[in-house]
């Protein structure tokens, strides 16, 4: 049985391989973390944007959405407070010339705790058999009881110097704990310096005095500017929401895990303005609204769990993730944050307009509260590629690797194949596919064997191919192959159009969430 790493790396290179996923300037090998959606890539991503926009703005009637530039006027991030405080706090390894986040290299020697924990509990029960107390031994064992202590300072340690934003002391525990660069393997360290992760770029010829400007680390602030825009010109309501799909651009430290941290990346955001006081109950709604949301799509509910933050940043009073379990663990796809009235506020301060909302059942004015909902469009498309990812063994121990793609979201729907190039045959497939391509994205194939053929749409996740043989021609029927379970069927040409548009229709998925 292959390794789950060395199942990941075989997705990434099927990604490459198959049209979904290149490095970016491959030809130059590539872009840190930066990278090209191909020809099926983007049909998958169009298709996880297009749910998530309209689960937004259709499901629900007080939901709209814009579309704001990347490049905004400085005084927001000044505002929003990215330019004082959107940093992470590196160190770089004198010997291997490697840089490092500081906060990760605790993070993974506290973790390193955690294993050395769980592996002397794991021998106890082997040697305990069926009466062991797990729980007992982890309270009583003294080489346990050192560790658990040992990370307990730790822990404690670390966040009191990320709180009190102590550098120093971050670079003392590093040295303390004898954390060693796993390239070089010295404790060779610069001290620790903050990094801001926003790119900066200039805006306007220098003569004319040129601007600083950032590119938008996150969309939501384009949504937070533009509140008196939109809730005006389109009359909203509180509560109401305003959702966005754009570009956002990190300059990440560490950038690994393929598309899951990048330097330039693509968010789906939503901010929904309530009424002060009311933030806990719309918190608790978005919490499980985006879960169902995720769930609907059939990976598994196993796969996904709430992670709930204990430290929350200064203008928040409530924000959870949602965490997808990736080969290499559980990891936030989502965030859910209750933002309060921060970024409405300050942006009403920075900019000395008045941003309130005037509440006709109240009678009163107030700035509104935020609860934001911001997932990212590349780790989605990474958790569904790593759950659809499979290499089966047939029953005549022939191997095939097929996405087991939700049908709605899969790049291509149907691929029509006549059995031969000749007779007709092409001619009859041509009837089907003008049928059907302008409901379904569909693939033409009359090259090699249908076997073949067969692969090729499992290796990019087609849920139908359909067949035309020589008896179609009399009765007007085809061959429906199913890409999970390779079952056939043959059914009339014109149910086809039913069969798959049931499968694929994305009406189905919103329904459920409604
Ligand atoms: P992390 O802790 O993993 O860096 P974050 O908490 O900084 O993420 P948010 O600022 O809450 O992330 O951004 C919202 C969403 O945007 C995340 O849940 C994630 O899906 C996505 N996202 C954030 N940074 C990146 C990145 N560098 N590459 C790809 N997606 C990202």
């Amino acid at each position: 049985m292959a390794t789950q790493e060395e199942t990941f790396k075989k997705m990434v290179a099927h990604c490459k391989e198959y049209g979904f996923v290149f490095p970016s300037s491959d030809i130059y090998d590539g872009l840190g973390a930066v990278y090209d959606y191909g020809q099926n890539g983007v049909e998958l991503k169009n298709n996880i944007k297009r749910y998530w926009w309209e689960a937004m703005t259709r499901v629900h009637e007080n939901i709209v959405g814009i579309d704001a530039a990347i490049f905004m006027h400085p005084t927001t991030w000044k505002a929003s407070g990215h330019v004082d405080a959107f940093n992470d706090p590196l160190i770089d390894n004198r010997d291997s010339k490697k840089r490092y986040r500081a906060d990760v290299l605790i993070e993974d020697q506290i973790a390193k705790y955690d294993e050395k924990i769980e592996k002397e509990i794991a021998k106890a029960a082997k040697r305990f058999g069926d009466s062991f107390d797990a729980e007992l031994f982890r309270q009583t064992n003294p080489r346990v009881q050192e560790h658990v202590q040992k990370r307990e300072a730790l822990h404690t340690r670390y966040s009191e110097a990320m709180n009190a934003n102590d550098l120093n002391e971050l670079k003392q525990i590093i040295l303390d704990e004898g954390i060693v660069c796993p390239i070089s393997g010295t404790k060779n360290w610069t001290d620790v310096r903050q990094f801001n992760l926003m790119f900066s770029t200039e805006m306007g010829s220098t003569s004319d005095g040129s601007m600083k400007i950032y590119l938008r680390p996150e969309t939501a602030q384009g949504i937070f500017v533009n509140f008196l825009n939109v809730q005006k010109t389109g009359r909203m309501k509180i509560p109401f929401g305003i959702a966005q799909i754009g570009k956002a651009f990190r300059n990440e430290i560490v950038a690994r895990q393929f598309v899951f941290r990048m330097r330039e990346f693509e968010q789906m955001e939503m901010q929904f303005f309530v009424r002060p006081g009311e933030e806990m109950e719309w918190f608790k709604y978005w919490k499980e609204h985006r879960l169902s949301w995720h769930k609907a799509l059939g990976l598994g509910d196993e796969k996904y769990r709430y992670h709930d933050h204990e430290k929350l940043a200064h203008y928040a009073n409530a924000a959870t993730d949602i965490e997808f379990q990736m080969p290499f663990g559980f990891k936030e796809v989502e965030g859910i944050h209750s933002r309060t009235n921060f970024d409405l506020s300050q942006h009403a301060k920075y900019s000395g307009k008045k941003i309130e909302y005037f509440d006709p059942e109240l009678n009163k004015s107030y700035t509104p509260y935020v609860i934001e909902t911001s997932i990212g469009v590349d780790r989605m498309f990474l958790s569904i590629m790593c759950s659809a990812y499979k290499e089966e063994t047939l029953e005549n121990g022939e191997t095939r690797v097929v996405l087991s793609l939700p049908p709605v979201l899969a790049p291509t729907k149907v691929c029509v194949m006549p059995l031969v190039k000749k007779d007709g045959l092409p001619e009859k497939a041509e009837e089907v596919m003008q049928l059907l391509k302008y409901d379904f994205r569909c693939a033409y194939d009359e090259k090699d064997s249908i076997g073949k053929r067969y692969r090729r749409q499992d290796a990019v996740g087609t849920p139908f191919c359909v067949t035309i043989d020589h008896d179609t021609l009399t009765d007007n029927c085809v061959t429906v192959r199913y890409r999970d379970t390779m079952a056939q069927e043959r059914i009339a040409i014109s149910e086809l159009p039913a069969l798959i548009g049931k499968a694929v229709d994305m009406k189905e998925l919103l329904r459920k969430l409604a």
